[in-house]
Parts: C-alpha cells; structure tokens; sequence
C-alpha cells in the first residue's frame, strides 16, 4: 500500500509516518530528511540545496523525484511507501504517477492532516528551540507556509479528483490522529476474501 501524508510544515507528517512504520513497516519517503542528510554529508547535492533549504524555498521537482526513484528502487521489498513531503508541486505529483506506474505500483491513499495556522506557528516555533532546525525559524516558516500555499495546496483538487484524498484532524493528539489514520487505511485496504479452496484446506 502506498500513501502520501499531506499537509503544511510541521502538521505532524513524520511522527504518524514513523508510527505507520512500526505499525506496518512501510517505508518512509521523507524528501526534506533525504536533502538534509545529504547536505550534513556534504555531498554535492548537499551543497547545491543548502541555501533553498535554510530560505524554505523548494528544491527543483527533477532532484526530488529522483531521490524518491532512488529510494523506491532499494526498497523492492517494502511492504508499503509513506510519501511525507513529497510530491509538494502538481508537476511532482505527475512525475509521483509516472515512477510509481513504471514499477507496477500505483498510489492508493492521500491523507491530509489539516492545521490551523497559529497551531503550525506554536509548533514549530517549540521545535525551533528544541532541535535548532534553521528553517524553522518564524520569519524562515513563514515563508514555508506561504510555498504551501502557493504550490502545495493545488494538490488537494489535483487528488481530490482522482478519489484519493481522505482528511483527518491534526488538531487531535497524536494517539488520535494515528486511529483516524489507521481507519483510513484498513478501509482502504479491506481483507482479502478467501477463495473456496483456501477456505477448505487453508493458507
Ligand atoms: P521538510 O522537512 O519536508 O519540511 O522539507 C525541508 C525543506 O526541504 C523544504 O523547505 C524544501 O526546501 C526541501 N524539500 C523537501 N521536500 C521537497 C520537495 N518535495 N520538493 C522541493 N523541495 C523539498
């Protein structure tokens, strides 16, 4: 099963991707953790995103898709994709379409956690102080926000259409969100019916 955690900075994506991880052993597809790592490595990739990155400006659609290409591929034997800040453009999320299809995968689900704005700001504003992540600094998550906006949020039509797209409160505590979540995805994904010879001899 493949999924995308939808929604602004800091909406709480990567704490419900890393229980869905433990939960399910998907794997997660953090874009912004992939940048970050290669930026700490200091590979050239990490070089040439560094200044996007501490502007919260987005990194071009070509070198995001291509880590995720990259990932999808050492990761054959998941036994799902968690997509957490990717796609971020609808040129993205095309090109999110296109590599999944060339593997024989498609995307089942969208879950979109929904934020207030304030809620955002005081979040961050607390992992600001406790990690020191330099773009999540007000002024720099601002601009953050305001990408999401512009660029981002075109996504909700773009999935709405499709069929895909489920909403949850990410107002709710973390154990809360993480039930919505998981409803979500057992009607997703319903259990199989047995044929009538599994049903007669097992398996
Ligand atoms: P995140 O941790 O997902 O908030 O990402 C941190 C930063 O990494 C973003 O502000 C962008 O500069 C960059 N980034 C992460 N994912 C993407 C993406 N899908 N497309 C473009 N830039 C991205």
């Amino acid at each position: 099963m493949n999924i995308i955690l939808f929604g602004p900075p800091a909406a709480g994506k990567g704490t419900q991707a890393k229980r869905l991880t433990a939960q399910r052993g998907f794997v997660q597809l953090s874009t912004g953790d992939m940048l970050r790592a290669a930026r700490a490595a200091g590979t050239e990739l990490g070089k040439k995103v560094a200044d996007l990155l501490d502007r919260g400006d987005l990194v071009s659609d070509e070198i995001v898709t291509a880590l995720i290409e990259e990932q999808l591929d050492n990761n054959k034997d998941a036994a799902g994709f968690i997509f957490d800040g990717y796609p971020r453009t609808v040129e993205q999320a095309k090109s999110l379409d296109a590599v999944l299809a060339k593997r024989g995968k498609s995307l089942d689900r969208v879950i979109r956690l929904r934020v207030d704005d304030d809620a955002l700001l005081a979040r961050v504003t607390q992992r600001f102080e406790e990690q020191g992540r330099k773009d999540d600094n007000p002024e720099t998550f601002k601009n953050r926000l305001a990408t999401y906006n512009q660029q981002t949020a075109p996504l909700l039509p773009f999935y709405t259409e499709q069929g895909k797209l489920s909403e949850v409160d990410g107002m709710a505590s973390v154990e809360a969100v993480s039930g919505s979540v998981a409803r979500i995805l057992d009607a997703a994904a319903p259990v199989k019916k047995k044929g009538f010879f599994a049903r007669l001899f097992g398996g």
